[in-house]
């Protein structure tokens, strides 16, 4: 046999399975049959008829099970990206026609979709506020909510109870966005009484924990509702990288320690910048003063949260003066997403985010940080030291 051939048709003789302690990595597009008869006995819908790479890997069903036992579901899907989830879940619930639930401090980008479903199929986009249960009103034609908890960049905890209680008796489907509460801070199926049909989590976010890998899961109790994501999933040709699961698998073990890290260092920051006559309000539902915090108390038991901390300034100063307090930290990177170990900024103005008005906000400049394992008193110090290069003490004479 040609050397050529010889290195592309290896006998793979050397053992191929070892007790390590990280499962071997599956690469596959191809996945080869051994006869014609296999080839038509195996359907891709079967998890264990490994038939092609989109379809799923041993290395993507590990990391989709474990995602599945942290959510509290029966299934989980992966798909390229959090906000990819996102659009699986629209996609496969929404047709022409149909109405459909959110929130003004959703995850924007999901809004941004469902605009685009609007504008090719008619589908209705509704607006209710998430502490307020009774402003959900679904018609017949309604097909889903969209539940977030807590809210990002404002973080308002939703009235959970309320909110599914009313979708249950409609029967429209539930999807709650859990990527806040990374599995932990709160159980989606099992949230004190009440139950969502469908947890979407940015794996990118905590499950990753390093800021180089962009994921997300759609976990399921209902084999019907599995399936008919299971379907779309297909047809939009998702398929995710063995080596991506076995970067968030690898540090799945970590998890619960890294979150619970960041939870502690957010509660001590935000006991902190309550102190700091800069800002108006600080946004943290551990913060009685933060809209739903009763809700965040009631779904959250064990008193865990992200380690997301926002902070309202005062309206003496200018968007000028909030793009210089960020430019002017150090250990705080400019950059979106959080997760990893290293702690970020991002700075919002709500009047280009909100329509309605957001009347417990005493603002529009918004500064969210995202506490990474840095320890707390340098990140403390970092946000006075930039807060010292706005002279606020001159500004509130
Ligand atoms: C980051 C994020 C997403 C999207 O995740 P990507 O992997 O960045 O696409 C969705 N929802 C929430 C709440 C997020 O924070």
């Amino acid at each position: 046999m040609d050397k050529h051939t010889q290195l592309i048709h290896d006998p793979r003789l050397a053992p191929i399975q070892i007790n390590s302690l990280q499962p071997p990595v599956y690469r596959a597009s191809t996945i080869i049959f051994d006869n014609t008869q296999a080839l038509f006995q195996r359907h891709w819908s079967d998890r264990y008829d490994y038939s092609y790479g989109t379809h799923g890997t041993p290395t993507t069903y590990l990391l989709a099970d474990q995602m599945a036992r942290l959510e509290g579901g029966n299934h989980a899907l992966l798909a390229p990206s959090g906000l990819a989830a996102i659009v699986l879940v629209n996609t496969a619930l929404l047709g022409q026609g149909d109405e459909v639930w959110v929130t003004e401090n959703m995850y924007s980008p999901n809004l941004e979709h469902l605009r685009e479903l609007q504008k090719r199929y008619g589908v209705v986009i509704k607006i209710y506020d998430p502490l307020d249960a009774k402003s959900f009103q679904p018609t017949p034609a309604c097909k889903l909510i969209w539940l977030e908890a807590a809210g990002s960049v404002t973080l308002e905890f939703p009235d959970l109870q309320g909110l599914i209680k009313i979708a249950k008796e409609h029967h429209v489907c539930i999807a709650l966005d859990s990527t806040w509460g990374a599995g932990l801070a709160y159980s989606p199926f099992d949230l004190d009484g009440a139950s969502v049909d469908i947890c979407v989590h940015a794996l990118t976010k905590y499950p990753s924990g390093g800021g180089d890998v962009l994921m997300g899961s759609i976990v399921t109790q209902d084999e019907a509702l599995h399936k008919q994501l299971l379907r779309m999933h297909a047809l939009l040709g998702f398929s995710i990288s063995g080596d991506d699961c076995a970067r968030v698998y690898r540090s799945l073990p970590t998890l619960a320690l890294r979150y619970a890290t960041q939870s502690k260092s957010a509660i001590e920051l935000l006991a902190h910048l309550k102190h700091e006559p800069a800002f108006a309000q600080v946004l943290h539902p551990a913060n009685p003063d933060t809209l739903g915090h009763h809700f965040w108390q009631q779904n959250c038991p064990t008193g865990l949260s992200a380690g997301l901390v926002s902070v309202v300034f005062d309206e003496r100063y200018a968007w000028a003066d909030v793009c210089r307090f960020c430019d002017a930290l150090k250990i705080f990177k400019l950059g979106f997403s959080w997760g990893s170990a290293t702690s970020l900024v991002m700075l919002y103005d709500l009047t280009k985010m909100r329509t309605l008005p957001s009347l417990h906000l005493q603002g529009r400049y918004v500064v969210r940080f995202c506490v990474g394992l840095e320890a707390p008193k340098d990140l403390i110090d970092d946000i006075k030291t930039a807060l010292g290069s706005l002279n606020y003490d001159e500004k509130s004479k």
